[in-house]
């Protein structure tokens, strides 16, 4: 039998996979408030799909030429019945099954979010890790481009809500399939004259993904990319009106952006518009949303064709951003700490801090039972805004001594007795 008092080996999370603490989660809650106002603004609604999934659709929406799919996705065989199951990488496939599965589409358009973790084994460092989290914001059904335009200013209002400055907006149109088939045949031939300085990931993606190889950060082959032919320049009149009209609503916006022929995205299903939004602050890693047009995946996953365009924001690294760019006071963790002498007040205490949060107010009653000093220590630490005292003379009496914590709050009167029924007017009309 096992020993059970042999020491146990500590286990540490995954590489990769990061812990949020409390100190830290005041700071991403703040920022998921801001975001789901922002999202609810525009009309967004909420769409939640699961975690796990199927690993046909990513292999099918993402592409099986491109990084997520070749070497990032967690896929195992579940042991119980064989099935191949993948973490999601990314959330759009997930969004579009389910939008399938569920006939969303089938007396108007969404629009969508999704808020939550994603997975990609890659090699962990600042900005890049193997669970991280996305907002990730679709809009289905709708042809453009005012929509595409919709999604980049809305964009725009949320560095503004947030206080950043520093993120400059990358544009570019992939076209259509035809378009993109003639520039991939003039790609090819660029490609070929040019293998002998082509990389592994290159030599196996010339006729697999020609596209793609354009989008390397091998310094051997960038003048070999920037050479190349570029897409834009294959853009039919559909292409060309789509792509001005929503060069005019960013006009009309005052968004500024800088036309970026490479920028291709890595996954398969873009078409027409793609743009990213990059900081200079952030290191190599500075992306921090990224999105587009893919008008063919619905089809692709089995659905009656149907347009759509979204984006995912690295969550980790646009709080790095903020965290970088605009100082950030910690919230208290309660208005108002309850400290307690003995055991009758120890009962009193538990019943007063409902009473008090009956009337909205946030309260910790101190938990378990110590000196009033090392309680009040704890008190102030809380950052509460008020203190309530309960001692065996207020239990016997039904008062409360109020001490106010805060020099400003405290004036002259830092310390008063208040009947318990009228506890909570008080302390709400002190706010
Ligand atoms: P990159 O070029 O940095 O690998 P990507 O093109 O793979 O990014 P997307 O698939 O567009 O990224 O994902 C949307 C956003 O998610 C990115 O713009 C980035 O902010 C964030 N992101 C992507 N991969 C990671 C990761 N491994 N760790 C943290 N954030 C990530
Ligand atoms: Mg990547």
């Amino acid at each position: 039998m096992m020993n059970m008092t042999q020491a146990f080996q500590k286990v540490a999370a995954i590489r990769g996979m990061n812990d949020v603490l409390p100190a830290d989660g005041a700071r991403w809650e703040r920022f998921e408030d801001i975001v789901r106002g922002w999202l609810q603004s525009y009309g967004y609604r909420n769409l939640r799909t699961p975690v796990l999934e199927h690993t046909r659709l990513f292999t099918r929406g993402i592409g099986e030429v491109t990084d997520i799919v070749e070497k990032e996705m967690y896929t195992f065989t579940d042991a119980l019945n064989g099935d191949s199951l993948t973490m999601r990488p990314e959330m759009t496939a997930g969004v579009v099954r389910a939008s399938i599965e569920h006939n969303l589409l089938y007396d108007r358009p969404q629009r969508v979010y999704s808020i939550g973790p994603v997975f990609r084994h890659e090699r962990p460092q600042r900005g890049r890790y193997r669970q991280f989290h996305q907002i990730d914001v679709e809009a289905l059904g709708f042809v453009g481009p005012d929509v595409d335009a919709e999604l980049i200013v809305m964009l725009a209002r949320l560095w503004k809500l947030l206080g950043l400055t520093d993120i400059r907006l990358e544009l570019n149109s992939l076209g259509q399939p035809a378009e993109r088939a003639a520039h991939r045949a003039a790609l090819i031939e660029h490609l070929e004259r040019h293998r002998d300085i082509l990389d592994e990931d290159g030599q196996r993606r010339l006729y697999t993904n020609p596209l793609r190889v354009l989008d390397t950060k091998n310094p051997a082959m960038q003048a070999m990319a920037d050479s190349a032919p570029r897409l834009f320049d294959f853009l039919g009149e559909g292409s060309r009106a789509h792509f001005d009209g929503l060069c005019q609503l960013l006009a009309d916006a005052g968004i500024e952006y800088r036309l970026n022929p490479r920028l291709v995205r890595g996954l398969d299903y873009y078409n027409s518009t793609v743009f990213e939004w990059v900081t200079d602050r952030l290191g190599a890693q500075g992306t921090v949303c990224g999105g587009g047009r893919y008008d063919g995946l619905v089809e692709l996953l089995g659905g009656k064709p149907a347009p759509a365009v979204g984006f995912a924001i690295g969550m980790e690294r646009l709080l790095d951003l903020w965290e970088q760019s605009v100082p950030f006071t910690p919230l208290p963790e309660c208005e108002v700490y309850i400290v307690h002498q003995g055991d009758d007040a120890q009962r009193l205490a538990a019943r007063v801090g409902e009473q008090l949060r009956d009337a909205g107010l946030p309260v910790i009653v101190h938990g378990g039972q110590a000196s009033f000093k090392s309680q009040f220590k704890r008190a102030d630490a809380s950052g509460a805004r008020v203190a309530v005292i309960l001692g065996s003379d207020e239990v016997a009496s039904r008062v409360a001594s109020v001490k106010f914590l805060r020099a400003e709050a405290a004036g002259e009167a830092a310390q008063q007795q208040v009947p318990l029924d009228k506890l909570a007017d008080v302390l709400k009309s002190k706010g």
